[in-house]
């Protein structure tokens, strides 16, 4: 295995742990087989029948994109991993509600986080199970690790979704949109359409030079849509997971490659707009250290109560959970 690495790759070989080969952990590899950022990607979940499938289906994809290492794992893979992205949760059944499931999921992450530190503490941990703001703060407060080490995917889907819906309005390279959903991954998430912009442009200019206001009514229906993407998904097709995976994809790049890019991940607010003791996303800048800095809009007064009503929403749910270190 050495061999393979040391004569493949000039760079350090980067290894990425999976816990979660569902759909979105499996997309999430599928996605960094095509970027060629990893060197080893080990996959470990419950279902070791299903996950031997995916990893061979995944290897076959190998020999036409760039070398990488894709094996079906236990938690003692996680040893010497760069990062560790857990995806790994039940689904809600009929009639259950979040909370419940917010209970079985962190009743699962107790039994997982315990074996992934039982062979690496200084992976940084990527979450994106649901809820992924509380699932975020749950792991960190269990691990004991250092908040800048613990991020959770966040928003940065939901800002996806926000830019390419701006760039399809505009006819534009979604690239050039600049604009955030802040708060938490879900109901109470806030678009913030005061500092969003075309390249450097404020959207009212913008729009103002092409002689095509952007009324209220578009902006609110472009706010519904991004908030109502993942029920009109899983209403269609059960389930969102390509989107996901490269935004979990981009996350590690700027990660590894040490990029400092600014991403809507979730982390532990340092008190910023007196918000504290929560997870939820604002644009951060991120590195190999994890969170370098978080930076703090200057939102409109609606936005700003919409923001702490969502970390409001966040720490209820905190408040009703046992998170005792493991
Ligand atoms: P899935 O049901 O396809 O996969 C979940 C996997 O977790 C399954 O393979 C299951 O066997 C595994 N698992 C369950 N308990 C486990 C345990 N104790 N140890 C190891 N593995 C275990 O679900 P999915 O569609 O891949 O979604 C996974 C999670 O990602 C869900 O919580 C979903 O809501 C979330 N999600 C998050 C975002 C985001 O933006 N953060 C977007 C989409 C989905």
């Amino acid at each position: 295995m050495d061999n393979f690495n040391s004569t493949l790759h000039n760079s350090p070989v980067h290894k990425i742990a999976i816990i979660g080969a569902g759909k979105v952990g499996t997309t999430f590899a599928y996605a960094l087989i095509l970027n060629g950022l990893a060197g080893e990607i080990v996959l470990i979940d419950v279902d070791k029948e299903r996950t031997e499938g995916e990893v061979m289906d995944l290897s076959h994809a190998v020999p036409l994109s760039s070398p990488v290492r894709i094996w079906n794992g236990e938690y003692a893979d996680c040893a010497g991993a760069n990062i560790i992205v857990i995806t790994a949760g039940a689904s809600q059944r009929p009639g259950e509600t979040r909370l419940d499931l917010l209970k079985r999921n962190t009743a699962i992450f107790r039994q997982i986080l315990p074996q992934v530190l039982e062979y690496n503490r200084s992976a940084i941990l990527l979450i994106a199970t649901n809820p992924v703001d509380v699932l975020s703060y749950a792991s960190w407060k269990l691990s004991g690790l250092d908040a800048a080490r613990v991020i959770g995917s966040g928003t940065v889907l939901d800002t996806a979704r926000f830019r390419s819906l701006i760039s399809t309005r505009f006819n534009l390279d979604a690239r050039n949109v600049h604009a955030f959903i802040i708060g938490e991954h879900g109901d109470s998430e806030v678009a913030v359409w005061s500092s969003a912009n075309i390249a450097g442009v404020p959207m009212q200019d913008y729009c103002r030079q092409i002689g095509n206001e952007i009324c209220g009514d578009d902006r609110q229906r472009i706010t519904d849509e991004v908030r109502n993407a993942a029920y009109e998904i899983i209403k269609r097709k059960g389930a969102t997971y390509y989107a996901v995976g490269m935004g979990l994809a981009r996350i590690v790049e700027s990660i590894l490659r040490d990029q400092n890019s600014v991403l809507s991940i979730s982390s532990l607010v340092p008190g910023l707009y007196g918000i504290e003791d929560v997870y939820l996303s604002l644009p951060t800048v991120l590195g190999q250290n994890g969170v370098e800095r978080v930076l703090e809009l200057n939102l409109d007064d609606s936005e700003m109560a919409d923001l702490l009503h969502s970390a409001a929403v966040m720490r209820q749910v905190i408040d009703q959970l046992d998170i005792q270190p493991l």
